[in-house]
């Protein structure tokens, strides 16, 4: 039993709520139980509808947070939904919050800003943070520590960077989630990276609908991949399969400190 930990399980991506709900129904058949879809990257509209998805799913729990590409629509508006969502207990963390100097949608100051803006928000209401860190040097790893982020959980989705960087992270405190670049023939360094996170400290994630894995890559992706994601991890490992499913579920309960048992009841699981 597999555990997205990061998917975007959004109507406009997948066409519709009953496309979504196609999407949830196919990674339970692959047996990825449980998924954590992102409110983050849409506008408030995307946090909506993720906290919409996760009350029609009891296997999906959800995060709200405004993404850097989208950081100039920071308002005390936004920052006040943020609260109110947290107050769900669907809802499991904030975030996805960073900085993207790759693609620099937003000014790098406006990015700066509304993260140290998030992290404050995350830590006064006890929420862990899901971290997006692209192409900014330590820049993110600075700003969450001075901000306190380290006294709630903190995750790097999509860990881009390189083991010394990697170490740095973990030595703060952080989880790293692997997502299917792991698989990609030019992934060497993510290879390096996902063999050696602590075991106690690794997730995985498709990042649906982007960074789709080998052998589905030209398609768009959604959560039942992870079990490739999965399989290349394991591989790397020296682990079953079964028991690094085992592992990472374990520790995506513990990052989202969710209480709920590991093990789902198919009775339980609509789709
Ligand atoms: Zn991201
Ligand atoms: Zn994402």
């Amino acid at each position: 039993m597999f555990w997205d930990s990061h998917c975007h399980l959004d109507p406009d991506v997948y066409g519709s709520d009953t496309g979504v709900d196609a999407v949830v129904a196919r990674a339970v058949a692959a047996g990825v139980t449980r998924m954590t879809t992102i409110g983050s990257g849409y506008g408030l509209r995307g946090a909506r509808s993720a906290s919409e998805v996760a009350a029609r799913h009891s296997n999906v729990w959800y995060t709200a947070g405004v993404h850097p590409h989208e950081a100039n629509i920071w308002c005390d508006e936004i920052r006040d939904e943020l609260t109110t969502l947290s107050g769900d207990p669907r809802c499991v963390a904030l975030g996805e919050m960073g900085l993207d100097f790759h693609y620099d949608l937003s000014p790098r100051g406006v990015q700066r800003q509304v993260l140290r803006e998030q992290v404050r928000l995350a830590v006064s209401l006890a929420k862990p943070i899901v971290i997006h860190d692209r192409s900014a040097g330590t820049e993110t790893l600075d700003i969450v520590t001075e901000e306190g982020g380290f006294s709630t959980n903190v995750l790097w989705h999509c860990f881009t960077g390189d083991v010394p960087y990697m170490r740095q992270i973990v030595a703060a405190g952080a989880f790293i989630s692997i997502p299917g670049i792991v698989t990609f023939k030019n992934g060497a360094v993510m290879r390096q990276v996902a063999a050696a996170v602590p075991a106690e400290r690794i997730l995985i994630e498709t990042d649906s609908p982007y960074l789709t894995p080998a052998p589905h890559r030209g398609t768009q992706n959604e959560p039942a991949r992870v079990v490739h994601v999965a399989q290349a991890i394991a591989e790397l490992r020296g682990l079953d399969l079964e028991e690094f499913a085992a592992l990472t579920t374990e520790n995506t309960r513990r990052f989202y400190r969710i209480d709920a048992p590991v093990v789902v009841d198919p009775a339980q699981i609509t789709s």
